[in-house]
């Protein structure tokens, strides 16, 4: 039984139809890579699976509700208890320190400033750049900025990890550092991750991978 699954999903934007029926499941624990050329509806699957936006049809069962039917509040309110997300870059808050920026989701959801900042110190060190807390990310590099934000996406204990070409800002180097300490520190917690990518080297790292074309996706597992 996974534990999200998206069917029949079409979205447009103006005249642009940039998904025309995808289907796509996500088993918990699983890292799942959505492929496909640019322009070919992953960031809009991605972000209609994350709540972010609204497909015009379709439907999107996690939990025993629709996504598409839920209303905002109700979408916002699970984004921020059971989701992280990683972008390609510039999701860290400037004002903030790496500390602060990790510590974010747990304060959102209404824990103590003390003991949310003890796990982000926790989670800054699993992602091996505990000595960066009190730096603010504009004085950080682009590789380390990333391994913040994995903290901060893995740290409220998501069921699932949204993560849109997380490495697509940095050299091969760093990027298979981010991955390879992204699908440790999910699997280690059994979240599960969907990624977008367009670069195999990226989507190696995943269980399984889904292609779009043109709008379109289908789901072996869905089908069997
Ligand atoms: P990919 O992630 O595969 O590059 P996207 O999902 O970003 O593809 O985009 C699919 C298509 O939808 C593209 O033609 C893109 O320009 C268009 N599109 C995506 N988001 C928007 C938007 N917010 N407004 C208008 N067009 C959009
Ligand atoms: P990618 O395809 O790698 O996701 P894009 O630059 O195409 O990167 O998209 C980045 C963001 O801009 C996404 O949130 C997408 O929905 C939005 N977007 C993409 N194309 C358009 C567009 N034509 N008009 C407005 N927003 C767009």
């Amino acid at each position: 039984e996974p534990l999200l699954v998206g069917r029949d999903l079409h979205k447009a934007f103006g005249q642009t139809e940039a998904l025309r029926g995808a289907d796509v499941s996500v088993r918990a624990g699983e890292v799942l890579a959505i492929m496909g050329p640019s322009g070919s509806g992953k960031s809009t699957l991605l972000h209609c699976l994350a709540g972010i936006v609204r497909p015009d049809s379709g439907s999107i069962q996690y939990q025993g509700g629709d996504l598409v039917a839920m209303d905002d509040a109700r979408r916002s309110a699970l984004r921020r208890t059971d989701f992280g997300f990683v972008f390609q870059f510039g999701q860290l808050v400037p004002e903030l320190t790496c500390l602060e920026n990790v510590a974010l989701p747990l304060r959102l959801n209404g824990v103590k400033r003390k003991p949310a900042e003890t796990k982000a110190r926790q989670w800054l060190d699993r992602l091996e750049v505990g000595d960066l807390g009190a730096r603010r990310p504009g004085d950080v590099s682009g590789g380390q900025g990333q391994r913040v934000a994995v903290a901060r996406a893995l740290v409220a204990d998501p069921k699932v990890v949204f993560a849109d070409e997380p490495t697509g800002a940095l050299d091969s180097l760093n990027g298979e550092t981010v991955m390879r300490l992204l699908t440790e520190a999910a699997r280690g917690t059994n979240a599960a991750v969907v990624l977008v990518t367009h670069e195999a080297r990226v989507a190696a790292h995943s269980d399984r991978e889904i292609v779009v074309r043109d709008g379109r996706a289908t789901d072996r597992e869905l089908v069997a």
